[in-house]
């Protein structure tokens, strides 16, 4: 693509030009370049967008000020037609040109024509938690309408095979005049003949048939942000099926499914892991190796631990979505009580049984399984 040209030159304005004069120059360049006066002339399209992109920075303070400084890296937005620049604003201005009055009848579907979107497509995305504590780049194959290269979309053989319409002569539009006490009103309706396009096509395109897209499959990259949830819905524009016989994308939507971890359990920014210990470990003490979402973590299990005690390894979690924070890896302590016992293992527990050390003597330190739950719900 070309280097960018100055918003004023492309508008043919002074620097110091005021919002009249800008919006005055834009309205002649629109009406100059506007693709349904210039049908099929690729240069003159381009003209006219890049019209449309100038006047969307000028026309706002905010942007021209951005643009007065720092040039087109001040207002780089991704250029026309990716999101940056709204087409129904600069349409909604300039209504007299395009939907109706003096020159509805020149511009006829100019309006519709450019706004007509294609379906969106949907797919689903299954991650793993590891996907989702760090973001991934995935490749997504999907099978999606295309513009016909033959046609480039237009559905006419060669691009422009292409008859005016002569039930509307091109306008799109019926108009009948209605007698009434009133005088005469006009009514204008949708043309039936060409549906409103306003030409009809002479010969169809062979490598479409006529509808000016292709089913064609695509491998399209997607980055997926740290900390997406289940249900969560990624927006890629531009990516979803193109319209029959002319118009822009629609979009792709990419719903996010969590893959269930074998060990680990997701809540919010923190996972939770349920460590399982035997009697004599709690007593004694010992070290434990627990599974995080990197990989495994060392932890010292201090003697007399008790069941229902929950360890955290600070920033083992996952991101925050568009944030700073990480979340953390809760690790619950339960004690597992042996449910089969040898002659001699009972042997050696019923000597235990009465010693004093071993009667439950709960101090403070020793808070309830309530008091834990409540402070972990505040
Ligand atoms: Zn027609
Ligand atoms: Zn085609």
């Amino acid at each position: 693509m070309a280097a960018k040209r100055d918003y004023y030159d492309i508008l043919g304005v002074e620097k110091n030009a005021s919002a009249e004069e800008i919006k005055k120059a834009y309205r002649r360049t629109a009406i100059k370049y506007h693709p349904d006066k210039n049908p099929g002339d690729k240069e003159a399209e381009e003209k006219f967008k890049e019209a449309a992109e100038a006047y969307e920075v000028l026309s706002n303070p905010d942007k021209r000020a951005r643009y007065d400084r720092f040039g087109h890296q001040g207002v780089n937005n991704g250029g026309f037609g990716s999101g940056g620049v709204n087409m129904e604003d600069i349409f909604s201005q300039f209504g007299d040109i395009f939907g109706g009055s003096p020159f509805g009848d020149i511009f006829g579907s100019g309006r519709r024509s450019t706004r007509r979107k294609g379906t969106n497509l949907r797919i689903k995305l299954k991650l793993t938690l590891q996907e989702i504590a760090n973001g991934v780049e995935k490749k997504i194959k999907v099978r999606r309408q295309v513009a016909c290269k033959s046609c480039e979309g237009t559905g006419a053989k060669n691009g422009t095979s292409f008859t005016n319409c002569t039930t509307c002569n091109g306008s799109g539009q019926i108009k009948q005049v209605v007698n009434t006490m009133l005088g005469q009103m006009v009514s204008a309706s949708t043309c039936p003949a060409c549906g409103g396009e306003g030409k009809i096509i002479s010969e169809r395109c062979g490598s479409c048939g006529g509808d000016g897209t292709t089913l064609e499959e695509e491998v399209i990259p997607i980055k997926i942000p740290a900390g997406v949830e289940e249900g969560m819905q990624l927006q890629m524009n531009g990516k979803g099926n193109f319209p029959p016989r002319g118009g822009v994308p629609g979009d792709l939507l990419v719903v996010i499914e969590e893959e269930e971890d074998a060990l680990l359990k997701r809540e919010g920014t923190n996972v939770h892991f349920d460590l399982h210990l035997s009697f004599i470990d709690a007593v004694l003490g010992t070290s434990v190796e627990v599974p995080t979402i990197d990989g495994k973590a060392k932890i010292d299990i201090a003697a007399g631990t008790q069941s229902g005690k929950v360890l955290r390894l600070k920033g083992k979690g996952i991101k925050e979505l568009n944030g700073y924070g990480t979340g953390d890896q809760l690790v619950h302590v339960n004690i597992w009580t042996p449910k089969n016992l040898t002659k001699e293992e009972r042997a050696l527990l019923e000597k235990l049984r009465d010693s004093p050390n071993f009667k439950p003597n709960p101090d403070k330190a020793d808070r309830s399984f309530f008091d834990r739950m409540r402070e972990y719900f505040q």
